[in-house]
């Protein structure tokens, strides 16, 4: 699959047990369809997921590395992180960084999703999910900071 950028022959990686094309000259990123929702999965329940809200929809200067059809330009969540996604869902246009952004919008739902959680075996099942290694030791202070 080729940069829908500049062309350059994608290079899967993997994030968090999460298959990405990373693109070595922009830096860029595409994920398929399933792979920003299993991002996403735990994070929010199936209501919020559905309503995975594409703000400020307008067309991308970007073709689809999948079907060369344009794609469509959002923002995540309100946020100003824009991605760019094919009209036929085939995946996710992530330019460089924005991948880690959506990463921390999720850890940023976590840490307020904690404050609600009653078991803290659940948690770290689900951060291990989200593979962030430091997330889990900062999951159990929380639950620590109680009793500090
Ligand atoms: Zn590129
Ligand atoms: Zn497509």
């Amino acid at each position: 699959m080729l940069c829908p950028r500049d062309h350059t022959e994608l290079v899967i990686e993997h994030h968090a047990g999460i298959e990405v094309d990373h693109c070595p000259t922009c830096n860029g990123r595409w994920l398929d369809q399933h792979e920003l929702d299993e991002l996403e999965a735990q994070s929010a329940n199936d209501a919020e997921r559905r309503g995975m809200i594409e703000y400020a929809k307008r067309e991308s200067e970007l073709n689809c590395p999948v079907c060369s059809e344009r794609m469509v330009a959002f923002n995540y969540r309100a946020n100003p992180l824009e991605l760019d996604t094919c009209p036929n869902q085939h995946g996710w246009w992530l330019d460089a960084g924005e991948e880690g952004r959506v990463r921390d919008l999720i850890e940023e739902r976590v840490r307020g999703l904690s404050r609600a959680a009653t078991a803290e075996e659940a948690w770290g099942d689900f951060i291990r999910g989200i593979g962030g290694k430091g997330m889990s030791d900062r999951i159990r202070d929380l639950f620590r900071g109680g009793r500090r």
